[in-house]
């Protein structure tokens, strides 16, 4: 572990208690007000919801779930989050929840050796101008719906079962259809938005098991006696553990209250691809009895066994397109993300600071403007989020080398970083982090927007004649 330990305060992490946040209001007014149907109450949804009803357009987000839980367990929310979520005003609301965590700590499956440690904060704030944190998943969702809710409608209990790609319209389980302007599919990794676009485009909707599954479990922290371990939980660091064919990434959340774990392993193939399935114990004991025992064995000894969550990683074809008709997508419905790069909910944000944009420029008395800005959001967003893609799918082969000469080669450049060297794990690798952390969609999409519309145009073959000029 690294040499300096801070432990967590009640509150935010004191880094983390800066100026309110910007004004929402500084957002330029919408050109036009659409009626928009958003498919699926996640985090992307959620976010656009807020978005678009507090630049005043009439949003409708439906969701399968019968009510809204505190479901998940803990996310990143690195700098392109963080400053995004600065713009948007919602520091206040955020923050509170939010740990600032000093330093990601790999060390080594078999005995718990330090190999590396890389800083957190407050040197990505130094770096990318913008905090970096770890959140629960409940508490990042319940806020963007909170401001979400006093601006749009949410409807649970709504499974949406077709899509009508050029009314547009939806039709829920109970036979109801509704119409809109525009729809949103932000309906997650098994999106029914998703698969039906594939069909209009003749596509098969293709997922592939990456042969991984992870588990999630939320440790409650009073019920580590032991001192040594407490003093380990509560430091406000993130540890890796890395070994044959997986790794656990784990840090504390919530105040301090909170232990979280995540453990991908290789999958047996009992898992589905779902946020709710079940484990055991004795399952995590299966892949893990052997891994660092004297911490991590009484760590995992800890873990209730009701609250372990196991998910298949699947990877998606990427569709050629995320617009069909006057339907996006967005989230993990398009760029489903696996987690080796901590970018899940930041790309399904990410999505929706440019769709919120874009909706504010539409003018509906143009022919075809609806579907250009779809387009123009696409050509925005979509090299980017399949980038981040694939990197997280590289850091997994980094991560999960078995015992022998590559992990060697391996070890001893995480064990160079002390001295200068490159960190061989993308998630603290400087020229990959850049890339990552120093890019700020809304500043892109405004700074950009005459080349994505035009390269939109081109793309774009169901435009009506004379609209490419906004
Ligand atoms: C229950 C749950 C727990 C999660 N826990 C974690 C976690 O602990 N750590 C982590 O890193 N990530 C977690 N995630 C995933 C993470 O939130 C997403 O990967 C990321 O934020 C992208 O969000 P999204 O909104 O695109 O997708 P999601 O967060 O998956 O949201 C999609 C939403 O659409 C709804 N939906 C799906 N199909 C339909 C339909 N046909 N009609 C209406 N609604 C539909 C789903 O119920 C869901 O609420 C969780 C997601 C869920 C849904």
């Amino acid at each position: 572990m690294s040499q300096t330990k801070t432990a967590i305060s009640n509150g935010a992490s004191p880094g983390l208690q800066g100026p309110a946040s910007t004004r929402f209001s500084s957002y330029e007014p919408p050109e036009s007000r659409l009626n928009v149907i958003i498919v699926g109450a996640g985090i992307a949804g959620v976010a656009l919801a807020g978005l678009l009803g507090h630049s005043g357009h009439n949003v409708t987000v439906l969701e399968t779930a019968p009510a809204i839980a505190e479901v998940g367990a803990g996310l990143a929310c690195a700098p392109n989050v963080s400053r995004l979520i600065n713009h948007w005003g919602l520091n206040d609301r955020i923050l509170k929840n939010a740990t600032a965590l000093k330093a990601t700590n790999i060390v080594r499956w078999e005995n718990g050796e330090l190999l590396c440690s890389a800083p957190l904060m407050p040197a990505v704030q130094q770096r990318y101008g913008a905090p970096q944190y770890v959140i629960h998943r409940a508490d990042l969702f319940g806020s963007l719906l909170e401001w979400a809710q006093a601006v749009a409608e949410l409807r649970v209990n709504s499974t949406v079962v077709s899509v009508d790609f050029d009314i547009p319209s939806i039709t829920l389980s109970d036979g109801t259809v509704l119409e809109a302007d525009v729809i949103v599919g932000a309906d997650g990794m098994k999106s029914v938005c998703r698969r039906m676009m594939a069909q209009q485009l003749g596509l098969v909707n293709q997922t592939v098991p990456t042969g991984d599954a992870a588990f999630r479990a939320l440790l409650p922290v009073e019920r580590i006696k032991d001192p040594d371990l407490r003093a380990f939980v509560t430091t406000e660091e993130s540890t890796r553990w890395i070994g044959k064919g997986g790794h656990i990434q784990a840090y504390p959340i919530r105040n301090g209250t909170l232990y979280n774990m995540v453990m991908v392993h290789p999958d047996t193939g009992f898992t589905e691809e779902s946020w709710t399935a079940r484990a055991s114990k004795a399952k995590i004991l299966e892949h893990y009895g052997d891994w660092d025992v004297h911490r991590l064995g009484k760590l995992i000894d800890q873990i209730p066994d009701d609250n372990i969550m196991e998910w298949r990683l699947c990877q998606h074809e990427p569709l050629p397109m995320w617009r069909h008709g006057k339907v996006v997508l967005m989230g993990d419905a398009c760029h489903p993300m696996l987690p080796y790069v901590g970018q899940g909910a930041a790309q399904s944000l990410e999505d929706a600071a440019v769709l919120h944009l874009a909706f504010n420029r539409i003018r509906t008395s143009t022919p075809g403007h609806l579907e250009l800005l779809l387009k123009t959001y696409e050509v925005a967003r979509r090299s980017r989020a399949e980038k981040v893609v694939s990197i997280s799918g590289i850091n997994r082969s980094v991560l999960h080398l078995p015992d022998g000469p590559e992990q060697q080669i391996r070890d001893g450049r995480f064990r160079a970083v002390a001295t200068g060297g490159d960190n061989p794990d993308l998630f603290a690798n400087l020229e990959t982090q850049s890339f990552l952390l120093n890019h700020d969609p809304e500043k892109d999409f405004r700074d950009n927007f005459d080349v994505f519309v035009q390269e939109a145009a081109e793309k774009q073959r169901d435009i009506p004649a004379g609209v490419s000029s906004l």
